[in-house]
């Protein structure tokens, strides 16, 4: 019954919810990699080299780029972020889904390269006053940083019509378990399936 991985993408303004929700979905389903990325951008406390970032120099960062080690990469907030390729092209190979916390540009650039395999969705706050307020509540970023992301949310939300699917992320464990209909359905589609069910139906 094998079947291609397929790539689940969660996009959002940042605070709102996109992190919590990848980490409600890893926990749900084990066999779900996460697409660890690279970033520029300095570890914020708690955070792990190799769990939550590849946390890179400049350096590092110009040379996965000349390497071809990345499938995509962007400029977030004044720091770069990209996919390393070698663990996506192994967990499609083996059939396994994979989920991927990118930005509007890496949705974009991912699905000009694996259109098929692409499955998009953007979470929406309910206001752009409770971002404000996830924000300040995650306790990790400064006045500034939160300033910051703010001003850019209105950009990241201008592209939510380039996404398959929308949600409003209000009530947490209601929107988790729309992500999960979401997850099982499209593992369900016909074009998914392999060519084992070809077969079955001939054999019939
Ligand atoms: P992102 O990864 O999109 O930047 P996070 O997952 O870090 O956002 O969430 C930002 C903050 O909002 C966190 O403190 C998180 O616990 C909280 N949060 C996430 N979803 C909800 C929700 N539905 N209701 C209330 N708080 C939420
Ligand atoms: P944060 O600094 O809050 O962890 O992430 C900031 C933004 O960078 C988020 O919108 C996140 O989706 C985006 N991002 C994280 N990793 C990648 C990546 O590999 N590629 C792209 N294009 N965006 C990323």
């Amino acid at each position: 019954m094998n079947r291609r991985g397929i790539l689940f993408v969660l996009s959002s303004p940042s605070g709102a919810g996109k992190s919590t929700m990848a980490r409600m979905l890893l926990e749900a389903e084990p066999a779900m990699r996460v697409s660890v990325s690279a970033t520029t951008r300095p570890p914020r406390p708690g955070e792990e080299h190799g769990r939550e970032y590849f946390f890179e120099t400049d350096e590092q960062f110009d040379a996965l780029i000349a390497s071809d080690a990345l499938i995509e990469w962007a400029n977030v907030f004044d720091h770069r972020y990209g996919t390393p390729r070698a663990p996506v092209e192994a967990a499609l190979a083996a059939g396994n889904d994979m989920l991927f916390d990118v930005d509007w540009q890496g949705t974009q650039q991912l699905k000009q390269q694996m259109r098929e395999d692409i499955v998009s969705i953007f979470l929406l706050p309910p206001s752009l006053a409770e971002l404000e307020r996830r924000l300040r509540g995650r306790g990790t970023d400064s006045e500034e940083v939160i300033a910051g992301r703010m001003a850019r949310a209105g950009a990241e939300i201008s592209h939510w019509a380039e996404y398959d699917y929308v949600l409003i992320n209000e009530e947490l464990q209601a929107c988790f378990a729309d992500v999960r209909k979401i997850v099982a359905g499209e593992r369900l589609r016909r074009e998914r399936r392999g060519a084992w069910l070809t077969d079955f139906v001939r054999a019939m």
